[in-house]
């Protein structure tokens, strides 16, 4: 199976009437683009930048991240890399960041939240990954949004940074694309909205599950209420790929689902564009993919969406294949 598989490596990821989608790994370190490429990754979806905050005592400086960001950018040669801004808070701890200890940590200080706050230590990120964006392509992906105003926000960073690096005669892309995770349900609904204010979307649905059907993620008692294949996820992830397309931008998934054998037809079918995830993954997904017709998947993810239960979803998934 893993032999078979690997004839897959540089086979495009398209369906057997021609529809074509990106499928890319999820990575914490630049050691990890190793396995990417080893299994056909077309690009890092998702890298997880606060990995290089965690398990030391203080801040990494900007000339370490810039050597984090460079690395991986040189390494997938020209490929695509989403770095995904400092996500901290929830379940993520960093202590010399002394971030309050809150009654509810995942709808507390975290993630983008912090970053606005703490405009120092986004900036340097920020400095850090624009510097490196000049060695490869990469992408800049801001997490946990929900509003207009923390994407605007977010922008004015970006764009003060890149203003300093132009006076500063320092080479940076200019054109990097600018993206948010869609995670959170107030965004989903809103996706059409904030789409005018971004170039990608990609779906986080370990926290866009958990913020939906409220559960939390880590919580065992509750866990059979944690259903990425709930109704009501699958029509938020068909709100944010609509809404997204309606104005020309493209839509990824890097949360645990967009790996899941179960989910690609349900997913391809609503249009989703590119997805992420461990790159144990990736070959076993496009192996999927290229045994499916859009035309299909579109049929299937329609009908999907009229059931009521996740049971339902995936038995019919399952009956389906
Ligand atoms: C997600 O929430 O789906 C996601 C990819 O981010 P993380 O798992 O790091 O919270
Ligand atoms: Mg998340």
């Amino acid at each position: 199976a893993k032999a078979r598989l690997l004839t897959l490596k540089d086979e495009p990821s398209q369906t057997l009437d021609g529809r074509r989608v990106e499928l890319a790994g999820n990575i914490g370190t630049p050691a990890d683009v190793d396995a990417v490429l080893a299994n056909g990754g077309e690009g890092v979806g998702l890298f997880r930048s606060e990995f290089l905050y965690m398990n030391r005592p203080d801040a990494p400086s900007e000339q370490e991240q810039f050597a984090a960001y460079r690395e991986v950018a040189e390494r997938m040669g020209g490929k695509p890399v989403i770095v995904r801004t400092l996500d901290v808070g929830g379940d993520k701890e960093i202590p010399y960041l002394d971030l309050p200890k809150e009654a509810n940590p995942f709808l507390g200080y975290r993630a983008i939240r912090v970053c606005l706050d703490r405009t120092e230590l986004f900036d340097t990120q920020l400095r850090a990954i624009l510097r490196a964006s000049h060695y490869g392509k990469l992408r800049i992906m801001f997490p946990m949004i929900s509003t207009i105003s923390e994407i605007r926000q977010a922008k004015a960073r970006v764009e003060a940074v890149k203003a300093e690096l132009r006076a500063a005669g320092t080479p940076f892309d200019e054109n990097i694309e600018i993206g948010i995770m869609i995670e959170i349900p107030a965004a989903a609904v809103a996706a059409d909205l904030l789409a005018k204010e971004v170039d990608f979307f990609s779906i986080g649905t370990n926290d866009l599950v958990q913020y939906t059907m409220a559960c939390d993620r880590m919580n065992e008692r509750i866990s059979h209420l944690y259903q990425p294949l709930h109704p009501s996820v699958l029509r938020l992830v068909k709100i944010v790929i609509d809404g997204a397309h309606r104005h020309g931008k493209w839509v990824g998934m890097c949360g645990e689902l967009a790996g899941e054998l179960n989910a690609v037809p349900v997913l391809l079918g609503l249009g989703l564009d590119e997805f992420s995830m461990s790159a144990g993954s990736i070959l076993k997904v496009r192996e999927r993919i290229r045994s499916l017709r859009m035309d299909e998947a579109q049929v299937l993810a329609t009908e999907v969406l009229e059931l009521d239960s996740q049971e339902d979803v995936l038995r019919k998934v399952q009956t389906w294949a």
